[in-house]
């Protein structure tokens, strides 16, 4: 889970609700602002690769070896890798192989071989290649080679943006709020820190709907998201958890201090009337935290957290409660 991915995608909240565009990559001969890493142990063949794809408008980082190539592409996060199988140390497939591991949506790597042989042709595909380019190749060949497999690229992680985002808000979608919680649980018990959980809940939600229609209780539920990752650290995780609820994963926090983040989202919430047209809908919101106690499993503390919203929304609403052990019947 890296910084990003857990912070969720600012791009995407900016525009909540906009359609991912998996369009991608423009079909002219000017590639789009992207950076390659090209590693080949032969000087002529790095610096020829290298100079066709800079003249194609591409950001190039150049790489000896196999070892310099992970380094490379372990620090600059490219969008591409253009390898060559036999390399002095880690060969290409080694490259790839690594590369591959290191990401659930690695880099496209395409690969630069002297050898012509189908068998040598599978075991790069093998070992996790898009694209396999025969030495010696030209210029036009080369450029469109890496124009496809951008062009792959860009519709992919349109994909993983479409099944990981809620469409409505931008903010992570229920599957990928559980997958972040699940990781924060597991790292939070093996390195002994705190992290804990935070429902928000719209009050009166069904209200909106009835009254002012659906299209406003979307524009609601877009701007609520808003403001709530607008308050939040980069550190926090947050999610859609479904229909008016949201839930925020706060690591390295304890209760008192999520409870005040708690506090602050209501006040985000309530002091500024959502506009949807003409309307101006004043909102509020009851928020339930509870932090992980030793030995808690995932699904303990999100219970824990939902009967402390539970709790809100009993005494009355726009508040913040504590999960309570002795109040909330949850085995921790
Ligand atoms: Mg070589």
């Amino acid at each position: 889970m890296n910084a990003e991915a857990a912070s969720g995608l600012p791009s995407a909240i900016k525009n909540p609700g906009d359609a991912v565009d998996i369009a991608g990559v423009p079909d002219s001969d000017k590639l789009p602002l992207v950076l390659v890493v090209v590693a080949d142990d032969d000087g002529v063949t790095r610096a020829m690769v290298s100079g066709w794809l800079r003249d194609s408008g591409v950001d190039v980082v150049a790489a000896r070896d196999g070892d310099e190539a992970l380094v490379v592409a372990t620090a600059q996060k490219p969008d591409l890798l253009i390898v060559d199988v036999t390399m002095p140390g880690r060969d290409g497939h080694d490259v790839c192989r690594a590369i591959q591991a290191a990401s659930a949506v690695p880099p496209p790597v395409i690969f630069l071989t002297a050898h012509t042989t189908t068998t040598a042709r599978v075991a790069g595909l093998d070992a996790g290649a898009v694209d396999y380019i025969v030495k010696p190749f030209e210029q036009a060949e080369l450029v469109a080679r890496v124009r496809a497999a951008l062009r792959t690229k860009a519709a992919r992680d349109g994909f993983v943006e479409q099944a990981t985002r809620d469409r409505l808000t931008g903010l992570l979608n229920r599957r990928e709020i559980d997958v972040h919680a699940e990781a924060a649980v597991s790292l939070a018990h093996r390195h002994g820190r705190s992290v804990s959980f935070l429902m928000v809940d719209i009050d009166y939600f069904k209200r909106i709907n009835d009254r002012y229609g659906d299209a406003a209780g979307d524009e609601v539920l877009r701007e609520v998201a808003r403001r709530i990752f607008a308050a939040c650290r980069a550190s926090d995780v947050v999610g859609r958890y479904g229909g008016e609820e949201f839930l925020l994963i706060l690591p390295e926090t304890l209760v008192d201090a999520a409870a005040t983040t708690g506090d602050k989202i209501r006040r985000v919430l309530s002091e500024e009337p959502v506009k949807c047209d003409d309307l101006r809908i004043a909102i509020t919101a009851s928020v339930g935290v509870a932090e992980l106690n030793p030995g808690m499993r995932t699904a303990e503390l999100y219970e824990a957290a939902d009967r402390a919203l539970y709790r809100a929304k009993e005494l009355g609403r726009n508040r913040t409660e504590l999960h309570r052990p002795d109040l909330d019947l949850v085995s921790d």
